[in-house]
């Protein structure tokens, strides 16, 4: 067969496969091949593919509107909007459509309001090497790896890059200009490394008493994830400011970005906005997602379901030579390895299960939270077997 040459910029390493149809956990190719998917379309598919729930809400809304521009009222806007505040320590919301959308939003709402209540200068803010928090121009920088920001120089000024789980290295960066912290509670592209308690403690404290505002990034994390709705709630803390989009709308574009009440009137009308940002047809598919989250108890499922499979890992992996470590927060798991893992990832998909990888030598499983445990089971015997094969 003769390759034609892609009319698209190859902005992404694909594997070579095609997805046609999913269902729940399963997915099938052009050619037919079922597979088990063991990584959710990167943390988006939280409750499988094409959960009934959710399909028909949004087929209702697709028969009744689809956009409404943000000059006029959207009542699904407010309703959504609710049950993010009411299952959350947040109490005002804003939407758009993408993660790093939700994250320039929190960048801009942090010093929009550093420079209205607390001083003119202040506008930096502290974020982590091996972060991830998004490819515009102020995520890029804001993310703490230099092959991200590679060749988009000038970047924007005012960030700085502290070490994950070292509070002295944060306190180190503090100056007069800082405004906030940004940080993920799990560094999910990073590697899946979580975050220590005592240093999400000290860090927590460190910014109400430098009067820093705390932004948690839990567009990985957030729905369900890490066996919580939002990962922050393991660490019996409250961010000034979290992120939210992967699993908001169960593959329907949508970010979020949450506040505390203080911050909402440093934006004011025209000051940002989106034009699909809580447009219907996302505001049907994330209520019907969070409506099914809490009703299921999917969060709590995601915990039983995640103790279950490290266990499970580690029995079968422990003594494998070629894995270092197992790390893993809810289902949201990563398999450390002593080499690189492309190889073992390609061989993993040649067998039927799609996985991930986190780094050149992590393997990561994102399963959906509501795959049945046999389906688990069958993938994550594919992921060991091939490893014990090596
Ligand atoms: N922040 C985190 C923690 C992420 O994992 C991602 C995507 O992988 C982003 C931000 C960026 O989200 P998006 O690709 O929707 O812009």
């Amino acid at each position: 067969m003769v390759q034609q040459a892609s009319r698209l910029f190859p902005t992404y390493a694909r594997f070579p496969i095609t997805l046609v149809r999913g269902e729940g956990s399963r997915l099938w190719d052009d050619q037919g091949k079922e597979y088990i998917d063991l990584m959710s379309g990167l943390a988006v598919a939280n409750l499988g593919h094409v959960p009934a729930p959710v399909k028909e809400k949004l087929v209702a809304q697709l028969d009744q509107l689809w956009h409404v521009s943000n000059l006029f009222h959207i009542p699904n806007q407010e309703k959504l909007a609710k049950l993010l505040t009411d299952n959350s320590c947040a109490d005002a919301v804003f939407f758009c459509s993408t993660g790093a959308e939700a994250n320039e939003a929190a960048i801009k709402l942090a010093r929009r309001y550093a420079q209205k209540v607390l001083g003119e200068d202040r506008h930096e803010i502290i974020t982590f090497h091996q972060s991830f928090h998004g490819r515009t121009l102020a995520t890029l920088t804001a993310t703490g790896q230099e092959k991200v920001q590679e060749g988009f120089h000038p970047l924007p000024a005012g960030f700085s890059y502290a070490t994950f789980n070292d509070i002295e290295s944060v306190k180190n960066l503090i100056n007069d200009r800082t405004c906030a912290v940004m940080i993920e509670m799990v560094q999910a592209e990073g590697g899946v490394i979580t975050a220590d308690p005592a240093f999400i403690q000290q860090l927590a404290e460190l910014c109400k008493e430098k009067n820093l505002l705390l932004i948690v990034d839990e567009i990985q994390t957030g729905m369900g994830r890490t066996g919580k709705l939002f990962a922050y709630e393991h660490y019996g803390i409250e961010p000034d400011i979290f992120t939210m989009a992967k699993g908001l709308g169960s593959g329907f574009p949508i970010g979020a970005m949450l506040g505390k009440a203080k911050l909402a009137p440093a934006f004011s009308a025209g000051s940002h906005g989106s034009t699909f940002g809580g447009t219907p047809i996302a505001m049907a598919a994330a209520i019907a997602t969070v409506e099914y989250m809490l009703s299921d108890k999917i969060a709590d499922r995601a915990s039983e379901l995640g103790e279950w499979t490290l266990n499970l890992l580690n029995e079968k992996l422990g003594t494998n030579p070629l894995v270092e470590q197992i790390r893993s927060k809810g289902l949201l798991i990563g398999i450390v390895c002593k080499q690189p893992v492309a190889e073992i990832i390609s061989e993993i998909h040649a067998a039927g299960v799609l996985v991930v990888s986190a780094g050149p030598q992590v393997i990561r499983l994102l399963p959906s939270l509501t795959i049945s445990k046999e389906d688990l089971q069958q993938g994550l015997d594919v992921v060991c077997d091939i490893l014990a094969s090596k």
